[in-house]
């Protein structure tokens, strides 16, 4: 009797175990479920690969979710969307949070809660090596490319210049890969990554143009309990050099690539 009581409480543990360590799935109470949205063209937050540390997502965000649901021995789910139907999903309770590299801004703070904020980056210009473009200022007669509903659209609207948007990021960098435009406006990690990519291609910085950008997580207005949840483990993260670990791992492997 006593050994079989003994059996069954390391079974029960090594079960809890996986199911920690893997974020495993099953029949989990719902409340035990943790469904996150991302739109997974943002490397190195967030890519879709073969083998990726979330089913076939990986990236500095996925890890960070991953974490996020070990902490609280919660199930990880990841939704794949476009990145201007995160905030709706997350309004209409598709999802429970975003994660997804979003910059918490002042109008995004509006219809949803942020978490605290987990990675600073800032808006930067990739060009061709040859460009003449060394200010933000100078993109005024220039034809510029921007993602849709991203913060660096925002900020060129604000600028007053024109511009055309594309659905993704890679989308945009080929139009300046063949010359269609002068100057892509996107967030620096990412802007990294695909000149690492492409050929012939440089970042160009004006941090008097383009204000720091805090990344955060994003969850439904009033939903403190997750959010609580959400923030000791970001900050747990933060404090421990989790989060900076992984910002160099998954820079590296961009770069690498
Ligand atoms: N940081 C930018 C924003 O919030 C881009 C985010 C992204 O594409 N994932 O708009």
């Amino acid at each position: 009797m006593k050994k079989t009581t003994k059996f069954l409480t390391m079974a029960l543990t090594a079960v809890l175990a996986v199911c920690t360590l893997t974020a495993c799935g099953g029949d989990s109470a719902k409340g035990n479920v943790i469904t996150f949205g991302t739109n997974p063209e943002f490397p190195p937050f967030e890519y879709v690969t073969s083998n990726g540390v979330l089913g076939e997502f990986d990236g500095i965000d996925m890890a960070i979710a991953q974490r996020i649901g070990a902490d609280n021995g919660m199930e990880v789910k990841m939704e794949s969307m476009e990145f201007d139907s995160l905030l709706v999903a997350l309004q209409n309770g598709q999802i429970d949070a975003v994660i997804a590299g979003m910059t918490a801004t002042d109008e995004r703070k509006e219809t949803v809660d942020f978490s605290t904020p987990y990675y600073t980056a800032t808006q930067v210009m990739i060009v061709k090596e040859d460009s003449d473009i060394a200010t933000a200022a100078d993109m005024a007669d220039k034809k510029i490319c921007v993602i849709q509903g991203y913060t660096g659209e925002v900020c060129v609207q604000d600028m007053g210049y024109t511009y055309e948007a594309f659905k993704k990021g890679t989308e945009a960098v080929m139009e300046l890969v063949n010359g269609k435009c002068d100057v892509v406006v996107l967030d620096s990690a990412t802007a990294q990554k695909y000149v690492g990519d492409n050929e012939g291609l440089k970042i160009v910085e004006d941090a008097s143009a383009f204000e720091s950008e805090e990344y955060a997580i994003a969850v439904q207005k009033g939903n403190t309990e997750l959010l609580d949840k959400i923030n000791a483990s970001i900050e747990k993260m933060l404090a421990d050099g989790t989060i900076n670990d992984l910002a160099v791992k998954y820079t590296e492997e961009a770069t690498a690539e």
